[in-house]
């Protein structure tokens, strides 16, 4: 059944529409301060995951317990320089693993297929910069994964969580008012960038950053620690200010039925 008054939807790339657990940018963070002698947790790494790389790097290098290691490391801060020598070589190892985390997230590709096929406009937003969207998008799509149009954080004047990749988009693919869109992503700045865009936002708790695990490995956890990070993951982004939280965009289709009956009430976002 074609939706009425929904008119489009922009789905982050990495643990939300492919790699599962958001892995091929945290293994690269992780090793661009390993590099420098720095040894970061999975968990530090993780933290500000949806931002711009270069913004990210910045960010885990001034967390008090990294900023102290480094201290102890280099006898002194890190500074601008060290972290454009890290971004540049987070820009090479990221796009050498790139196309080893092409796959798309189990039901996305069914998913996405329902969704055009009743009419949503489908774009891809992302905290990857245009290289590496390039190193990953062809091997998506052979994988059976293509939004219509796809943005990087570097094709704006400020990445998430500002609202221009979603804008851009909508502009882009002929939105007609921001009500009638939707973002959905793992991250609480997926979330943000798309309250700023006044567009209704949908959290994937399941899939992404905030549990940070394969399929296979999440599935093969005691039911009560899979449910422990479900729950700590969906409350990060309830927190964010997520309009609705569900554990995959591929059962994510209730929410967005939903959404359109609340627009023919006349509800916005
Ligand atoms: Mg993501």
């Amino acid at each position: 059944m074609a939706y009425t008054d929904l008119e489009g939807l922009v789905l982050d790339w990495a643990g939300t529409a492919v790699d599962h657990g958001s892995l091929a940018p945290v293994g690269v963070f992780v090793e661009v301060f390993r590099r420098e002698g720095v040894d970061v947790t999975l968990e530090e790494a993780r933290g500000p995951m949806g931002v711009h790389k270069r913004d990210h790097i910045a960010i885990v290098s001034k967390l008090p317990r990294v900023r102290q290691v480094w201290i102890d490391a280099h006898g002194s801060p890190p500074g601008e320089a060290d972290i454009d020598r890290m971004y540049a070589g987070a820009i090479e190892a990221q796009i050498a693993c790139l196309p080893d985390y092409a796959t798309p997230i189990p039901g996305v590709i069914d998913a996405v297929a329902a969704f055009r096929r009743d009419g949503l406009k489908i774009g891809g937003t992302t905290g990857y910069i245009r290289v590496m969207l390039d190193a990953l998008a062809p091997h998506a799509a052979a994988n059976g994964y293509a939004p219509d149009v796809a943005f990087t954080a570097d094709e704006v004047p400020a990445a998430r969580p500002a609202p221009y990749l979603c804008w851009k988009v909508f502009e882009t693919l002929g939105g007609t008012a921001a009500k009638r869109w939707v973002k959905a992503g793992d991250t609480p700045v997926d979330i943000e960038a798309g309250l700023n865009a006044g567009f209704w936002t949908i959290g994937i708790a399941g899939t992404g950053n905030g549990v940070g695990m394969t399929a296979e490995a999440l599935a093969a956890l005691p039911e009560a620690e899979r449910e422990a990070l479900l729950a700590r993951s969906r409350a990060a982004l309830t927190a964010a200010g997520a309009h609705y939280v569900v554990d995959s965009v591929a059962t994510m289709e209730p929410v967005l039925r939903t959404l359109d009956a609340r627009l023919r009430r006349g509800e916005r976002p």
